[in-house]
């Protein structure tokens, strides 16, 4: 069983505050791991759940990432989460719309430390909703004043993100003949196919909607292999836009790549994980570090948005790969110790250092 408070202590958390509302039937966790940059911002996850301890498990190790990447993407905002525990009855609309006014009544108490915004599971509508009851809320759609759906933003910093990795590994300044497998043809996904195929790279991509991979055929040429079959694909870069955990014990002998660079959340199973990555001499474009465009975007929201400065932080994320494969390099260290590291620093002195 999860110890708690054990678990928070070790990992520096804030804040876990558990609700349920007896009208709706709303249950509901938020975490704040960390404050010291600014309020928390993430998204809410609407999730079916094993248990509440998954649940818990889940929103705790969810905020921690979210403050690394606000950290190092240079925001002036800390790490939360938020999950609604499903149970199939929010398919109703009226249980739906009821569950997330009580979410954004829990959301209001919070007092402004955590910001709720759309993930997996929710909608950009949904969170409409949600503001119904409290301002803390972004990533409202763009007819309100909203930033809008983040994923394309999210697609260009990883692209930037893969143009510094390629240089730093590959030595070369065009992705022409780079081969590249994404797993996920969803919204970054296709995306980032479309951009990596207009810049000359060889994709092969899967998805479990056949939909999706013959989208991805049609439109862009991309290749399509069996969701199964591409942890073998040979390739320069593995681009994980799916799930999260997919760099596990059991993929990991499987992988034939370079590189891993792409932009789910959360995809080492574990940080030893990434030990194995380095040791192994793949070089790993850490997901908080590369994927955080969407967050960038959602966070110029928040003192009114503008897509053009949006865009630009995010293509800074070219820079900061590049750093934290230096550090790493001079370190002598892996790519996520790098990252860790510069995301200590941000949060001990509030600017990220120059470390090339
Ligand atoms: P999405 O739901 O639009 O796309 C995910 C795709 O992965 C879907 O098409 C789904 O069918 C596919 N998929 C699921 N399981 C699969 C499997 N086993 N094999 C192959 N394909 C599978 O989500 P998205 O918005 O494109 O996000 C993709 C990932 O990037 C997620 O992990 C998300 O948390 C992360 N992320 C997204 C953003 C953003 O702005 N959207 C920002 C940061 C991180």
């Amino acid at each position: 069983m999860l110890d708690v408070t054990n678990y928070m202590a070790e990992h520096g958390h804030e804040e876990l505050v558990t609700y349920h509302d007896r009208e709706s039937g709303l249950r509901a966790l938020i975490a704040v791991h960390n404050t010291t940059l600014g309020p928390s911002l993430g998204g809410t996850r609407l999730w079916r759940y094993e248990n509440s301890e998954a649940a818990m498990l889940d929103v705790l190790r969810l905020s921690e990432g979210m403050t690394y990447k606000a950290a190092v993407a240079g925001l002036h905002l800390g790490g939360g989460k938020s999950v609604i525990m499903a149970d199939g009855k929010e398919q109703d609309p009226q249980v739906r719309a009821a569950r997330l006014k009580a979410f954004g009544i829990m959301v209001e108490r919070m007092g402004g430390r955590y910001i709720a915004a759309e993930d997996v599971g929710t909608t950009t509508s949904d969170i409409l909703t949600v503001r119904g009851e409290t301002k803390h809320v972004a990533g409202l759609p763009p007819e309100v004043g909203g930033s809008g759906d983040p994923s394309p933003v999210t697609a260009f910093g990883v692209m930037q993100g893969l143009h510094a990795v390629v240089q730093e590994t590959l030595r070369t300044d065009s992705f022409k003949g780079v081969r590249v497998s994404i797993q996920g043809l969803g919204k970054v996904g296709m995306s980032l196919a479309s951009r990596l195929v207009a810049e000359g790279a060889l994709v092969k991509a899967t998805d479990i909607r056949s939909e999706n991979c013959r989208q991805a055929a049609e439109q862009f040429g991309v290749e399509i292999v069996q969701p199964e079959a591409i942890y073998d694909v040979e390739c320069d870069i593995f681009a994980p836009c799916a799930l999260g955990g997919v760099i596990n014990d059991q993929t990991l002998p499987r992988l034939k790549c370079k590189i891993i660079a792409g932009s789910a959340n959360n995809q080492l199973e574990d940080d030893r994980h990434g030990e194995a990555l380095y040791q192994s001499g793949i070089v790993y474009a850490v997901d908080y570090v590369i994927n955080a465009g969407g967050l960038i975007n959602v966070a110029h929201e928040l003192h009114g948005y503008n897509e053009e400065k949006a865009m630009a932080q995010a293509g800074q994320i070219f820079h900061t790969v590049k750093k934290m494969l230096a550090l790493a390099r001079t370190e002598g260290v892996s790519e996520v110790r790098a990252a860790h590291q510069m995301a200590q620093d941000r949060l001990k002195s509030g600017v990220i250092k120059s470390h090339s």
